[in-house]
């Protein structure tokens, strides 16, 4: 559960295209990761994927089943964005359980489910805590805590790293591998950082100018790139 594709898809705002007709299959479990430069459109793939941007031409599928004309929130998908809003005045717990709430889950559903996604992240000591007692990772746990609280099929990150410092972008990166290990769900990440490509991906798909210009595993595109921009994007010199 959670395979994806693309077919023919774009995107025009106005008269300009910003990403032109797309084809890409994502398998069931996979990490993908869309790399590539500022305004290439990543996240308006993402969006797409998502329900928050309506698709120009084309169709998107997940699990076989059309949903170009459904909502985000029957697409079984979260996302998490760059800069995520936390409640301030809510608890970890409370800030974990939104969605739930939204949904009118019952206590018991909420209770479980929240707990679980406090045990993955290793949020379970500060369930009870505000997001200003907590520090940068912590809070960004947070924020992942209350896009897999629904358990989605698949799930979306834009770009979640890039507010944190180095050192900390490293450990998420491992918190969030293992996280999919966990899981076992079908992520896709963007990023316009090589390194979390390349370390993080089963699968890449290099992105220019609303166009996929390769799609491969890491090594792949390291040692047969498609063209110079690969190359250089992915940072082989050859
Ligand atoms: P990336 O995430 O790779 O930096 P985006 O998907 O945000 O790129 O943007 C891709 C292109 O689409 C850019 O040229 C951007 O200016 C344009 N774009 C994105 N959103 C809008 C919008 N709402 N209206 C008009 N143009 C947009
Ligand atoms: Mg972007």
């Amino acid at each position: 559960m959670g395979h994806l594709d693309l077919k023919a898809v774009t995107k025009s705002f106005g008269d300009m295209e910003v990403i032109r007709p797309t084809d890409l299959h994502i398998a069931d479990g996979e990490f993908v990761v869309f790399v590539g430069p500022s305004g290439c459109g990543k996240s308006t793939m993402l969006r797409m994927i998502a329900g928050l941007e309506e698709i120009t031409s084309g169709k998107i599928e997940i699990d076989g089943r059309v949903v170009n004309n459904l909502p985000p929130v029957k697409r079984a998908i979260s996302m998490v964005f760059q800069s995520y809003a936390l409640y301030p005045h809510m608890s970890v717990y409370e800030n974990i359980a939104f969605p739930l709430r939204v949904a009118k889950a019952p206590e018991a559903e909420v209770k479980q489910k929240v707990q679980r996604a406090a045990e993955v992240l290793k949020l379970t000591e500060r369930l009870d805590h505000k997001p200003g007692a907590l520090s940068g990772g912590q809070r960004q746990r947070v924020a992942i805590g209350r896009a897999i609280v629904r358990e989605p099929k698949v799930f979306l990150f834009d770009e979640p790293l890039s507010n944190l410092d180095a050192a900390l972008r490293a450990e998420m990166r491992v918190e969030l591998k293992r996280l999919h290990g966990q899981l076992k769900n079908t992520m896709i990440y963007v990023t316009h950082d090589q390194i979390e490509a390349m370390t993080m991906a089963d699968k890449i798909v290099v992105l220019q100018g609303g166009v996929i210009e390769q799609v491969g595993s890491p090594l792949e595109l390291y040692h047969k790139p498609i063209s110079r921009f690969v190359a250089g994007f992915i940072g082989n010199p050859n």
